[in-house]
């Protein structure tokens, strides 16, 4: 019993080689949360082994790391993560990690908040065309990592990036003749959306946790009957609280947008694009597109 516990912590403890996973010769990729593990996973194929760092049905803004997840940081071959986006990631590979890191924010263009021209809006892959970016760089990371699968790395960000151009192509079709163009959403994850001709009005900050005061919630009251606004959207990960105690005010619906932040039991089935999809037909419904 005492030599099984040892083993057991011995496994959580870094330079042990307890992993597994380190002997299948496969490149070790860990990601920060699901849209980068999900480019991590198209770009790397059965070539790689890819560890996300949030759990399915958490919320990725305020995740906590475990000893092991701190391990799986320092192990890894290649870290892709997004500076800003996660305080305890980047916590984390600030203390190092035997392979490279590679920050989404230095390679994708994020786009400044609204009216906050010093901060900007790290939920970039709303946007398809800049995850096609990333994409393009973790191909190159993983090609350094294991040169001689380079060929096939850029190959697979070929392929994606096809999916993702033609996803992007369905959004600017579908939301180009539209009724209204304001969504109320529960927290601001949503901006890069803009680029289709959608302004945003979220409820909370950048951040989910961030809290609206009263004078927000009655300007928004007044956008809603202003414009006409059918559909308050709240999302899947945080309560629909606010979100449906808003519509329920107004007596207008309310309905899912998802920020695509993480999957959960309910998204289980899903991917990324699936997800970009839903999320079109939702906004096409309730700003009347055509
Ligand atoms: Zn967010």
């Amino acid at each position: 019993m005492r030599i099984l516990l040892v083993l057991a912590l011995l496994a959580t403890l870094p330079g042990c080689g307890a992993m597994a996973d380190d002997d299948s010769g496969k490149v070790e990729v860990a990601t920060g949360f699901y849209p980068l593990a999900y480019v991590a996973e198209r770009v790397g194929g059965s070539l790689v082994d890819v560890e996300n760092l949030t759990q399915p049905g958490a919320e990725p803004h305020d995740l906590e790391l475990t000893v092991q997840e701190t391990v799986t940081i320092a192990r890894a071959d290649v870290v892709v993560y997004e500076k800003g986006f996660q305080p305890a990631v980047d916590a984390g590979v600030e203390q190092g990690t035997e392979g490279v890191a590679l920050d989404a924010a230095t390679v994708v263009d994020l786009r400044p908040v609204a009216g906050q021209p010093d901060e900007t809006d790290p939920h970039f892959w709303h946007d398809p065309l800049r995850l096609a970016k990333l994409a393009d760089a973790v191909a190159d990371e993983l090609g350094r990592a294991d040169p001689g699968h380079r060929a096939t790395y850029r190959a697979n960000a070929r392929d994606l990036a096809a999916d993702l151009a033609a996803l992007d192509r369905q959004f600017a079709t579908g939301l180009a003749r539209c009724a209204r163009q304001t969504v109320v959403t529960s927290h601001d994850a949503f901006g890069y959306l803009a680029k289709y001709g959608l302004a945003v009005e979220p409820i909370t900050g950048l951040s989910p946790d961030a809290e609206p005061t009263p004078a927000d919630l009655a300007r928004l009251q007044d956008l809603i009957r202003e414009q006409g606004i059918t559909t308050v959207f709240s999302e899947r990960l945080v309560s629909p609280k606010l979100a449906d105690t808003l519509a329920g005010d107004l007596g207008i619906r309310s309905a899912v947008l998802d920020p695509i932040e993480g999957l959960s039991d309910a998204s289980a089935d899903e991917d990324y694009v699936s997800l970009m999809r839903a999320n079109l037909t939702a906004l096409e419904q309730a700003n009347g597109c055509r």
